[in-house]
């Protein structure tokens, strides 16, 4: 991974994530497919031919969205809650599908954030590369 960009000319972090753009070279193609829904990445750049596979985001991008959207979810739950008493079936009918809606809109934001700090940071696998 080479850090040859100019730093100016970088997009913000938050522009990066949002568009998947190559941490390299600014390409819009960190995914297989622009669909929101589709979080995988793509196998390598067209652009500049960085290597995808060779960054490893493991459970992070979930790990990522557990604590912000469970905090959500549980206050807008309690809200609920207070202002009108509802079955717990009804609770489960709303917020396992508003979980899930959440979770699948923002985890390629997740993925992204985290593959572009790691290419950001220059950061990799504990022990260097020369053990594989
Ligand atoms: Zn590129």
């Amino acid at each position: 991974m080479d850090e040859q960009q100019n730093p100016i000319e970088r997009p913000a972090y938050w522009k990066a994530v949002l568009l998947g753009l190559c941490p390299q070279c600014h390409t819009r193609n960190l995914f297989i497919s622009h669909h929101m829904l589709q979080p995988s990445f793509a196998q390598r750049c067209d652009g500049c031919g960085l290597d995808y596979t060779s960054f490893n985001v493991g459970d992070g991008p979930a790990a990522l969205l557990i604590i912000p959207i469970g905090a959500v979810i549980i206050a807008m739950a309690l809200w609920l809650h207070h202002a009108v008493i509802l079955p717990v079936w009804i609770h489960a009918a709303i917020w396992v599908p508003v979980t899930t809606l959440l979770t699948l809109i923002s985890i390629r934001a997740a993925k992204a954030a985290l593959l572009i700090a790691e290419y950001r940071r220059n950061a990799g696998e504990a022990g260097g590369s020369d053990l594989q």
